[in-house]
């Protein structure tokens, strides 16, 4: 028997690459000749602006960066239909910063925020995540959840998971 009135009890949804155009952000801060379209894994955020993984952290951490992440076009939208579907909808995100928190209650006011990075402990069989990672989509599959893998440049040779896209 199911307790929720919508199709999900409760929409996860992650916020980089989801909501908020990080990539974008990312690749302004490096200066690097490139667009999110460029990119073909996540990983090659990395690759393709030169930086390490250090750098991303420190990039992460200066100020303002976290603060000037931008909505993507459809993410009022994606809500919208995130509100239609689900009894709840709560923004999941990896960045345990507290600046992500300011942002969220600046940007995205009136949602519930989670910050952590595993994902996988909030599936349950009338969850949804929607995440732009691949891992993170199977992580909360293979613990019961249900997910849809939001389509962008860098996921789109991970044709074996259910996504949703939105141009
Ligand atoms: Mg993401």
């Amino acid at each position: 028997m199911t307790t929720h009135k919508k199709p999900f009890a409760t929409i996860y949804v992650d916020i980089d690459g989801v909501l908020a155009d990080y990539a974008s952000q990312y690749i302004a801060a490096t200066g690097a000749p490139i667009e999110p379209e460029d990119l073909h894994s996540w990983d090659s955020l990395l690759e393709l602006t030169g930086t390490t993984y250090e750098q991303l952290r420190q990039i992460q951490a200066d100020d303002g960066f976290l603060d000037n992440i931008e909505l993507y076009h459809h993410t009022r939208s994606l809500l919208a239909w995130a509100e239609s579907m689900g009894d709840e909808v709560i923004l999941l995100t990896a960045v345990e910063e507290p600046e992500r928190a300011r942002w969220a209650a600046r940007v995205l006011p009136g949602y519930e925020l989670i910050q952590g990075p595993d994902k996988s402990k909030y599936a349950h069989p009338g969850a949804l995540l929607i995440d732009d990672s691949a891992k993170n989509c199977h992580a909360f599959k293979d613990s019961g959840g249900q997910v849809r893998l939001f389509r962008q440049p860098w996921n789109l040779t991970e044709l074996h998971l259910p996504f949703i896209y939105l141009k």
